[in-house]
């Protein structure tokens, strides 16, 4: 299995979303919630598609890379600073890192709350992201879905239908 930054996101989000996640089962996600993201993709940022490069390299898919500065820049549309959004960056790092890029650096930018979040490299990001990528294994792997755990993230997860189903 390909292991990608959302493998990683949704490993620090919840077991049950990464294991539907990474077997394949995909809900459409809510158009307004993606409407919502591109739009400020594109009304904040116009002028980045100029300056910054897109860069896939293994499983990972970099919107906007600075390769002069070696710095990531991820914008998330999240209204709070997510643990989650912090591993996944971190992931990209590690990946650049193998792939010959040394000490790369991202910073993720939160238009909403306007306010940044600086990664720098160190070597333990290497350590992290390969138990990470134990841990997505394990999980993606293993036969049964694991049990829904009730969270309050779930009202605005794209399988919470498939979740709730059923509940009350
Ligand atoms: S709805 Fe909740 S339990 Fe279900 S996958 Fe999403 S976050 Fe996990």
């Amino acid at each position: 299995m390909q292991i990608t930054g959302t493998h990683i996101a949704y490993l620090h989000t919840c077991n049950r979303k990464l294991w539907l996640f990474a077997n394949g089962i995909q809900m459409e996600h809510t158009s307004e919630t993606v409407a919502e993201g591109k739009l400020i993709a594109e009304t904040t940022y116009t002028d980045r598609a100029r300056k910054y490069t897109e860069l896939s390299v293994e499983g990972i898919k970099i919107d906007f890379y600075d390769a002069k500065n070696k710095v990531v820049h991820e914008v998330k549309k999240s209204d709070k600073v997510e643990h989650a959004h912090m591993a996944q960056v971190k992931y990209y790092l590690y990946v650049l890192q193998k792939n010959g890029i040394e000490n790369p650096e991202a910073i993720i930018e939160y238009p909403k709350l306007k306010q940044t979040e600086m990664i720098e490299w160190n070597d333990d990001i290497i350590n992290e992201a390969q138990e990470w990528e134990h841990a997505v294994a394990g999980i993606a792997g293993a036969e049964i879905c694991p049990p829904l755990v009730k969270k309050n993230i779930c009202k605005s997860c794209s399988y919470y239908e498939l979740c709730y189903v059923g509940e009350d």
